[in-house]
C-alpha cells in the first residue's frame, strides 16, 4: 500500500529569505520524511517605515534560493489571492489538492508560534493540518495561558505519533542547525552597508547588492 504523501507548509515574509529558513526547511524536510515543503511568501509584511521590496522580488529571491533543491517549493498561492491572506485558507487549499489521507503540516518556528491564538480562528486549523513548531535560538519566551489553552491535548512526542493521523496534533521540534538568524538582522545590517555574507545564498546575496534592495530600509 502506498503511503499518504507528507506535505508541510513553512509560510512567512521572508524579507529576505536566509539559510536560517533554508536549513529549517531542509532539516524538516528530513526529520518528518516530507514529501514536499511548500515555503510561502505572505503578501504583506509587517508594517514598516519604507517598504521597498515587493512580494514578487520577495518571492523571486525565494525561488533563486530555492533552486533545484529536491522537496522545497517556492508558493505563490498566498499572494495570488485577492484579499487578506489567513493560514486555514491555505491550508485549506492544501488539502484540497493533496486529499485527505495527506499528513498535513503546518511549521512555524516559536517566534510566530507565541502569536498563534492572536490568528484569526487558530483552532480552525488544527481541522486542516497539524502544527509543528521549530526551536528558534533566542526566542525561549514561554506559551501565554491563552495559547495553552488554544492547544488542549493535542501535543505527542513524536514523528510517527503525528504521521499517524492526517491532522490536528502538535509536536515541538529541535532541528540540528538551530540558527540564529533573522532577516529583520539582516536587513538591518544591509541598511548600514555591513556585510551579510553565508546569511543568505550567494545568489540572494548578490542580487539584492546589484538591485540595491534593503538599501534605505
Ligand atoms: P523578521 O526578522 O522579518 O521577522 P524572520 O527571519 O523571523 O523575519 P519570517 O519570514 O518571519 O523570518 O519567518 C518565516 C518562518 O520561519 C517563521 O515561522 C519563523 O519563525 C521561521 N524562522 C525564521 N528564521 C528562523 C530561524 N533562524 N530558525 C528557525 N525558524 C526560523
Amino acid at each position: 500500500m502506498t503511503q499518504p504523501a507528507r506535505i508541510a507548509m513553512l509560510g512567512g515574509t521572508f524579507d529576505p529569505v536566509h539559510i536560517g529558513h533554508l536549513r529549517s526547511a531542509v532539516e524538516l524536510r528530513d526529520a518528518l520524511g516530507l514529501d514536499t515543503v511548500h515555503m510561502m511568501p505572505a503578501p504583506q509584511p509587517p508594517l514598516r517605515d519604507a517598504p521597498q521590496v515587493s512580494p514578487r522580488q520577495r518571492l523571486a529571491l525565494l525561488q533563486m534560493a530555492i533552486g533545484d533543491t529536491p522537496g522545497l517549493q517556492a508558493d505563490a498561492r498566498e499572494l495570488e489571492r485577492e484579499g487578506p491572506s489567513y493560514s486555514v485558507d491555505t491550508l485549506r487549499s492544501l488539502r484540497q489538492e493533496y486529499g485527505e489521507s495527506a499528513r498535513l503540516v503546518m511549521a512555524i518556528g516559536w517566534d510566530a508560534f507565541l502569536r498563534l491564538d492572536q490568528w484569526r480562528e487558530p483552532e480552525r486549523l488544527f481541522a486542516f493540518a497539524h502544527l509543528v513548531v521549530i526551536a528558534r535560538p533566542g526566542h525561549a519566551e514561554p506559551p501565554s495561558a491563552s495559547l495553552r489553552e488554544l492547544l488542549g491535548q493535542r501535543e505527542v512526542d513524536s514523528v510517527s505519533d503525528i504521521m499517524a493521523a492526517p491532522y490536528g496534533n502538535l509536536l515541538h521540534v529541535t532541528l540540528p542547525s538551530a540558527m540564529a538568524i533573522s532577516a529583520t538582522q539582516i536587513r538591518q545590517w544591509i541598511s548600514e552597508g555591513k556585510s551579510v555574507r553565508y546569511l543568505l545564498t550567494e545568489a540572494v546575496e548578490n542580487t539584492i547588492l546589484r538591485e540595491g534592495l534593503y538599501q534605505r530600509w
